[in-house]
């Protein structure tokens, strides 16, 4: 039977690997400087090559401080690994492709998440939109999905928990910031509280930003916080408006609504991940969403941030 694995060369993988890495030529994977030379290659691997730094004396190969070191699948599983994620397989569609044990698929998955979602650090200014929404995401795995937000009437939601989620209901609330023409950032929170939201914003959009969100009280002290805050009253029926009188109906949240429809159908495929494991699969979403680039033309840019310093 047709193992994918053996069409691809771990040789070239390698190769790609220490060009993603090291664009400007190796350097020391300790101290960082370029004075270093080739050393053999490693034990476990024939393409694996070995350094020397003569400035911290101290030995690395082309994996080493990469979530690919120390672990016994060959680069290239890795590799087909990442990019079946980047076609948005699930896990046991990436195992039945590269005849792997669920199990071992699921823990590099995670580990690959996790390396991406640890690396990444954006940064939003200008209009930026907010809202959230909540998921289903159970502690032992129920079935997973964004929800679309049901609210009747919005002041059923400022008097009290009812109907509102939480980490403890396992409908964990998403929030989205995203900017116009720009990148988004998406966080589970365990409640929708203003004390919750305060350091997420703050460490996100750019003091100064023109933030538009709905009418949610959560958002009431977005100018006491340094925001231009511009919001949209849905519950009167309302979409979008000129506030500034331009013919432009710039006051909306229609960008972030966008952006539900596209994490909704990209969480489709994975059913049953729980809550501990969600941040992992909407950190990875914001990644490939914010590179705008899908399928092989995604395959550089994550390997790019996991082999990063
Ligand atoms: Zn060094």
């Amino acid at each position: 039977m047709l193992n994918i694995l053996n069409l691809i060369d771990d040789a070239k993988c390698y190769e790609m690997v220490r060009q993603l890495r090291w664009p400007e030529g190796v350097r020391c994977a300790h101290c960082g400087h370029f004075w270093v030379k080739k050393r053999g290659f490693h034990n476990n691997s024939k393409y694996r090559q070995r350094y020397y730094c003569h400035v911290c004396e101290r030995q690395f190969d082309d994996l080493t401080h990469t979530v690919f070191a120390g672990h016994h699948q060959p680069l290239r599983v890795w590799m087909l690994c990442l990019y079946l994620m980047g076609l948005n397989l699930s896990n046991q569609q990436i195992a039945a492709e590269l005849n792997l044990n669920k199990d071992n698929v699921q823990q590099m998955t995670s580990q690959l998440r996790e390396g991406v979602v640890v690396k990444k650090t954006v940064l939003l200014e200008g209009e930026v939109e907010f809202d959230e929404v909540y998921v289903i995401a159970g502690h032992k795995g129920n079935p997973t999905a964004v929800k679309a937000k049901k609210r009747k009437g919005r002041r059923n939601r400022l008097k009290g928990s009812r109907g509102r989620g939480t980490l403890a209901k396992e409908k964990p609330p998403i929030l989205g910031m995203i900017q116009r023409n720009g990148e988004v950032v998406i966080k589970m929170l365990p409640n929708v509280q203003q004390a919750t939201i305060k350091p997420i914003i703050e460490a996100v959009v750019k003091v100064g930003a023109e933030v538009f969100t709905d009418e949610y009280n959560i958002y009431n002290r977005l100018s006491e916080w340094g925001y231009h805050h511009k919001t949209v009253n849905h519950s009167v029926g309302e979409y979008a408006r000129d506030e500034d009188g331009d013919g432009f109906h710039e006051v909306h949240t229609n960008t972030i609504e966008g952006f539900w429809s596209l994490l909704r159908s990209w969480l489709r495929p994975h059913r049953g991940v729980s809550q501990e494991k969600f941040p992992l699969y909407l950190g990875f979403f914001e990644f490939i969403h914010n590179v705008r680039k899908r399928g092989k033309a995604l395959l550089p840019s994550l390997i790019s941030i996991l082999v990063a310093p």
